[in-house]
C-alpha cells in the first residue's frame, strides 16, 4: 500500500496532510498523483468523495511552490473550473487547507454573490482560482483577470458541466488558456461529449478510474416501495423519518417546485426540514448546508442539481421521493450516504410511471432492488425475483 510520501509528495505538504488527518492516499490519489507530478493530461472517473480534489490538488500545489512565481496581478496560475457554487466553495476549502504552509493564494469565483470583491481579490492576482464558468466569463470580460498566465486547467464534474450547458463557456474559456498547459478532467461517467470534450482538450492524457458506476454504493442498503402516487409516498415517507428521529435524512425530488412543497408539507407536520434547490439564493443554500452539516435540521429535501458534489459525512437515509430521469443520478444520490466507511440506507420510491426508471438503475447497478412494500404492476415484473437489500452482484 502507498503513502503519500511514495507518491513523490514533499515534507510541507506530507506534514498538512497528516495534520488533517489524511493518513494514506485513496485509490484516485495514488493513481493520480504520480502521474500530474510528471506533467501528465489526466483523465479521471471519479465521483464527489473518492478524494479527487486532493487527487489533482495536491500534485499541483506541489508543483505551484516548485515554480516558486507570483501570479502577476489580474492573473492566475492555474484555474479550476466546476459547475456549481456548492461545488466550487468545497473545492477551494480543501485546496486551502492544503496551502496552508505555502505561499499559494487560493481564490473563488462563483456567481450569486458580490462581483467587487471578487474584482478585488483578482486584482492582486491569484495562484489557483476555483470558478463556475460563467462568473469567470464576466469577470474576463470586465478585464478584471486575464487566464494567459494559466499553466494548469481542471475541470471537475465535467459531465455535470455539460448537463448544466456550460458546453461554450467551456469552449470560450478553453481558447483563453494557453495551449501549453497541464490539463486534467474529472469526470463520474463518461458520455460521448465528454470524450469528445477530452479529445479536444488534452495532450495524449492517461486514463485513470476508481469505482466504476454502479459499484460506487456497495455499502448502501437500497429498497424499493412501489406506490400508486404522490400521496403513498408522502405518507411512508414521514413514517420511516419518525422511525429513526436521530438520522440526516437526504431527500430527493425531480424538481425545484416539487422539492419545496414536500419541505414545507414536512415542516408543516413538524419535522425539522430545509430544501436546496435552483430557487434559492446562495446565502440561503449554504445556511441549509449548514444547518444539517451540524444536523440542526434532520431533513434536507434537495434536487440532484444543488446536491451535486456536497459532502455531508453523516447522511444516514437518501430518498428517492422521485427516481431521476438518468440512472447515474441514482448511483449520485444514493453514494451521498455510507461515506467515509459507514453504512447507509438508501430508499425509493416507484411510482407506476416511474417503473421504466427504476428497471434502467437495477440494469445499469447489476442488482435487484429490495422491494420493501407494494408491487410492481403484473405486466412490468421483474423476470427473476428481487434479492436482498445489499447492492452487491
Ligand atoms: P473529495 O472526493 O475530494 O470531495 O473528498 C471527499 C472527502 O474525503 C473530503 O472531505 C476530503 O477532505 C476527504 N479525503 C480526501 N482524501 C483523503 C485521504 N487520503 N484521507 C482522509 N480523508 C480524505
Amino acid at each position: 500500500m502507498s503513502t503519500f510520501k511514495d507518491l513523490g509528495l514533499s515534507e510541507h505538504i506530507l506534514e498538512t496532510l497528516s495534520a488533517n488527518g489524511f493518513e494514506k492516499p485513496t485509490p484516485i490519489q495514488a493513481q493520480a498523483i504520480p502521474l500530474v507530478l510528471k506533467g501528465n493530461d489526466l483523465i479521471g472517473l471519479a465521483q464527489t468523495g473518492t478524494g479527487k480534489t486532493a487527487a489533482f490538488g495536491l500534485p499541483m500545489i506541489e508543483k505551484l511552490v516548485a515554480e516558486s512565481r507570483r501570479p502577476d496581478p489580474r492573473n492566475i496560475r492555474a484555474l479550476v473550473l466546476a459547475p456549481t457554487r456548492e461545488l466550487v466553495n468545497q473545492i477551494a476549502a480543501n485546496l486551502k487547507l492544503f496551502v496552508k504552509k505555502s505561499p499559494i493564494k487560493v481564490g473563488v469565483v462563483v456567481g450569486g454573490v458580490s462581483i467587487n470583491k471578487q474584482t478585488e481579490q483578482l486584482a492582486r492576482g491569484v495562484d489557483i482560482l476555483v470558478a463556475t464558468p460563467g462568473r469567470l466569463l464576466d469577470l474576463v470580460a470586465r478585464k478584471a483577470v486575464t487566464l494567459t498566465q494559466g499553466r494548469y486547467l481542471v475541470l471537475d464534474e465535467a459531465d455535470q458541466m455539460l448537463d448544466l450547458g456550460f458546453i461554450h463557456d467551456l469552449r470560450k474559456i478553453s481558447k483563453l488558456v494557453p495551449k501549453n498547459r497541464q490539463t486534467l478532467l474529472f469526470s463520474a461517467t463518461m458520455p460521448k461529449q465528454i470524450a469528445e470534450l477530452a479529445g479536444e482538450y488534452l495532450t495524449n492524457p492517461v486514463k485513470v478510474e476508481v469505482t466504476p458506476p454502479g459499484k460506487a454504493a456497495d455499502k448502501v442498503e437500497q429498497y424499493v416501495h412501489f406506490v400508486p402516487g404522490k400521496d403513498l409516498k408522502t405518507q411512508i415517507l414521514k413514517k420511516s423519518l419518525t422511525d429513526n428521529p436521530d438520522g440526516l435524512s437526504l431527500i430527493f425530488s425531480r424538481t425545484k417546485h416539487g422539492a419545496e412543497k414536500l419541505m414545507k408539507h414536512l415542516d408543516h407536520v413538524g419535522f425539522k426540514a430545509a430544501s436546496i434547490h435552483g430557487n434559492k439564493s446562495q446565502g440561503q443554500r449554504e445556511r441549509a448546508l449548514k444547518a444539517f452539516r451540524d444536523g440542526e435540521i434532520r431533513v434536507l429535501v434537495a434536487t440532484d442539481v444543488a446536491a451535486r458534489g456536497i459532502d455531508i459525512p453523516g447522511v444516514t437515509h437518501v430518498y428517492n421521493y422521485d427516481l431521476p430521469e438518468v440512472p447515474d443520478a441514482y448511483v449520485h444520490r444514493i453514494g451521498r450516504t455510507a461515506r467515509a466507511g459507514r453504512d447507509g440506507i438508501a430508499i425509493a420510491f416507484c411510482a407506476p410511471d416511474e417503473i421504466r426508471l427504476l428497471r434502467d438503475i437495477e440494469k445499469l447497478m447489476g442488482i435487484n432492488i429490495a422491494v420493501a412494500s407494494g408491487e410492481a404492476p403484473a405486466d412490468q415484473a421483474r423476470p427473476a425475483k428481487g434479492r436482498g437489500g445489499r447492492g452487491n452482484n
